[in-house]
């Protein structure tokens, strides 16, 4: 630690499982403090304290973990730093939520927020997502961390997500939303959505898009969105905030959306609504008439598929 604060780090981070004697912690904070460099207390549940594990019933627990975090920031304050964040990281989520609810009532401190080792996508991020984004929506945590077995740029990638997704950062880039597909689907959802993914992601426009399964629905479902498409009989329904603004044939539908993405980026949702085809909402409309004349109200057969699981559980 000494060390990198002599070859001028920005921040540096004490594990108080590591570094454990009192006169090299103050020592430590002691050269931080004069050099005006912060400090993170991270506070680890897989490297806590022995004698804390011990006091706590050989168990690692939230109020293990804030003790921990608190004996240290005791010595720093011993020697007048304060410029500290903290982190109360474990691998169990539920754990780690509980440590962090804790420690934010005992403490003014900036707060990081992690899941440690939380391993590979998928499971790692939804772990990280599950832990972090629970404390945000309690208005817990200043700075996060995604710790995942990948390339550091899809944690950065996920964290920046996460932020958009709970209204704490203006959107910068594309927020692809997609139906889950169902037995209305006019065309290969999971596809469409990858295409438009592939495509849209590179604009770096700070746009909301849908791409959904059917003109039945999915102008209506999709209502919020800044841009849409909705399949049905072999074409694309093409919407700007719920609105259809042009019919194209169906291996069209991506590169429709990347043409409207652009005007709407340079002129506006109203600019683009004011160049909607003629005829695209009527059309649309004598789509969807057909296809609900053609599938019925019921599409996936939902009454047969209940009748069929009450009489398999009454045998
Ligand atoms: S009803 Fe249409 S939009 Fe909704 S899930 Fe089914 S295919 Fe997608």
């Amino acid at each position: 630690a000494l060390a990198a604060l002599e070859a001028g780090v920005h921040c540096l981070r004490l594990n108080p499982g590591n570094i454990r004697r009192p006169e090299h912690i103050k020592l430590i904070a002691s050269e931080a403090r004069d050099r005006g460099v912060p400090i993170r207390i991270g506070v680890n549940g897989g490297s806590l304290d022995e004698k804390l594990y011990q006091k706590y019933g050989g168990k690692v627990t939230p109020e293990a973990m804030v003790e921990s975090a608190q004996m240290e920031l005791a010595y720093f304050e011993e020697v007048g730093f304060n410029q500290v964040k903290i982190s109360v990281k474990a691998s169990n989520v539920p754990l780690m939520i509980e440590a962090y609810r804790q420690l934010s009532e005992a403490t003014d401190h900036p707060l990081h927020l992690g899941v440690t080792e939380a391993g590979p996508p998928p499971a790692g991020l939804v772990k990280a997502t599950a832990g972090i984004a629970a404390l945000l929506a309690e208005g817990i945590g200043d700075t996060i961390r995604y710790s995942l077995t990948a390339d550091p740029v899809e944690e950065a990638k996920a964290g920046r997500q996460l932020l958009e997704a709970m209204g704490l950062r203006e959107r910068k880039g594309l927020d692809l939303i997609a139906c889950p597909s169902c037995g209305r689907a006019e065309v290969d959802v999971i596809k469409v959505a990858g295409d438009a993914q592939d495509a849209l992601e590179k604009l770096n426009l700070p746009i909301q898009v849908a791409v959904m399964g059917c003109v039945v629905n999915g102008p209506g479902e999709a209502r919020d969105a800044d841009l849409g498409i909705a399949a049905g009989r072999q074409k694309g329904h093409l919407f700007v905030k719920g609105q259809v603004v042009r019919v194209v044939p169906e291996p069209e539908m991506v590169d429709a959306l990347v043409e409207w993405a652009h005007k709407i980026a340079d002129e506006g949702i109203e600019g683009a609504l004011a160049q909607a085809d003629a005829g695209a909402a009527a059309e649309a409309d004598a789509d969807r008439a057909a296809l609900l004349d053609e599938q019925g109200a019921d599409a996936n057969a939902s009454e047969q598929r209940v009748d069929l699981i009450r009489k398999n559980l009454l045998g």
